[in-house]
């Protein structure tokens, strides 16, 4: 990106930028003392403000003494870019916090794509400004504006969404926060009505597993034609993308889809959604492996994956086995009645109600035990639980680790298998020398 300083006017500016790009506090607050107008200046090129330097560069201290002086957050560079802009697309999440707080408009569209911020955090994969912008969208003036919905469904100038930019760049985590956002799975680059690309297109041209694995579990179709005539399963083999094809062949079994329609599988609590999202995302992968068996394709044994499950239910033997499936632990309890279930049979009791295509609407489904209509899912609470309610955000984090980072296409899992591995042992290694360096001084 075009952050790096081109020519500016003097030298004072050049100090002046420099010391913002370095985050070199001091000399920043002497620059400004020396000309209180040095903030307005912008580089001569790309016409970056220093407070697009700032964000960009991740220099949140600095960018909070611009934003105390400045009051405008929103200075556009040569392409109509705010610094927020930037900070989405560098993933510099502290200094997009700042630019929220600011009052920084989340609804501004650049010269060259015509893409927003939330497009920039979609495309380069930064989940976690995606996450910041999406929370600021509902308390924004957008939200009463434009709709919270409309906004993260927002178009760029070729009509592609966040989703389609996410699903393009292989952004499972993005995908999945967008899906659970609201992003409509089926939309079309083409606008409405119009043929062109869904998200599930995109996702079998870039050829992400998770992706397309994702955007099939939230109900994308496998029959939707693209502007040349093409379903998603042609764009995937002939991009070679031979894993991908083998599940978005029409052919092959229907994933198991979640349940979105359902009135309280929509306002479930945190944890309880994330434990059936890793329910549906282990039963569709049982699917996969017999999509799979037998082509090149067949995915690696899930070491990972399995060794999560199992902490779960080592962390939870004292609850109760389900009585349905006599294999998982009780996870889910149906209220009012409080019966309990595991995940997996939640689950697939609330998949098993296919929507009803002509009327679009799904019938309530039943508590098995008694037959009363299921009001609200949560997770059981077992004793150990509540004597540590401290540890209930790194199971969450575990869960969420489990459902989004199962196995990828396996060359990618091979590759992380491995990062994870060489950056231990270096680690270790690292200490290692350290300590002959030490036992070697003289
Ligand atoms: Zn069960
Ligand atoms: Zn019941």
């Amino acid at each position: 990106m075009g952050q790096r300083l081109s020519c500016t006017r003097s030298s004072r500016e050049h100090e002046f930028f420099s010391a913002v790009q370095s985050g070199d506090v001091e000399l920043v607050e002497l620059c400004l003392r020396r000309d209180p107008a040095m903030f307005n200046q912008t580089t001569i090129y790309d016409r970056l403000s220093s407070l697009h330097i700032a964000a960009a560069n991740g220099r949140l201290e600095v960018l909070s003494i611009i934003l105390e002086r400045s009051v405008n957050p929103d200075l556009l560079n040569r392409h109509k870019q705010t610094p927020l802009m930037l900070a989405a697309m560098h993933g510099k999440l502290a200094c997009v916090q700042r630019l929220l707080q600011a009052g920084a408009n989340i609804l501004m569209f650049d010269s060259l794509h015509g893409r927003t911020c939330l497009h920039f955090a979609a495309y380069y994969g930064h989940y976690d400004c995606l996450q910041a912008i999406l929370d600021a969208a509902h308390s924004t003036p957008v939200a009463d504006s434009w709709g919270f919905a409309r906004f993260v469904n927002v178009r760029d100038g070729n009509g592609a969404t966040p989703l389609h930019l996410a699903s393009r760049h292989k952004r499972p985590e993005c995908v999945h926060i967008l899906l659970d956002n609201g992003a409509l799975v089926c939309a079309s680059t083409g606008g409405y009505g119009c043929p062109g690309s869904t998200p599930l297109h995109l996702a079998a041209r870039g050829g992400s597993l998770d992706c397309v694995r994702a955007l099939l579990a939230w109900g994308a179709d496998r029959l939707q034609r693209d502007s040349s005539g093409r379903i998603p399963f042609m764009v995937a083999l002939k991009r070679n993308h031979g894993a991908c094809a083998a599940l978005l062949n029409p052919a092959s079994a229907e994933p198991l889809v979640w349940p979105s329609p359902l009135k309280f599988i929509s306002e479930l609590e945190p944890e309880a959604k994330l434990l059936l999202e890793a329910a549906l995302m282990e039963a569709n992968k049982e699917r996969e492996k017999n999509i799979l068996k037998g082509t090149a394709y067949s995915l690696p044994s899930p070491l990972n994956s399995e060794d999560g499950m199992d902490d779960n239910v080592s962390e939870m033997s004292e609850s109760e086995l389900c009585c349905i499936c006599f294999d998982q632990v009780c996870t889910i309890e149906v209220q009012d009645c409080g019966h309990q279930m595991c995940a997996h049979c939640t689950l697939a009791l609330c998949c098993h109600n296919k929507p009803n295509p002509s009327s679009l609407c799904m019938s309530t489904p039943v508590c098995p035990f008694c037959r009363s209509n299921i009001a609200r899912l949560v997770v059981v609470k077992t004793k150990a639980e509540d004597d540590s309610e401290k540890d209930a955000p790194s199971k969450i984090r575990k869960l969420r680790r489990s459902c989004n980072h199962s196995e990828g296409s396996s060359s990618f899992k091979g590759l992380t298998a491995f990062g994870s591995f060489g950056m231990m042992s270096g680690r270790g290694s690292g200490r290692r020398a350290s300590t002959s360096e030490i036992m070697d001084k003289p």
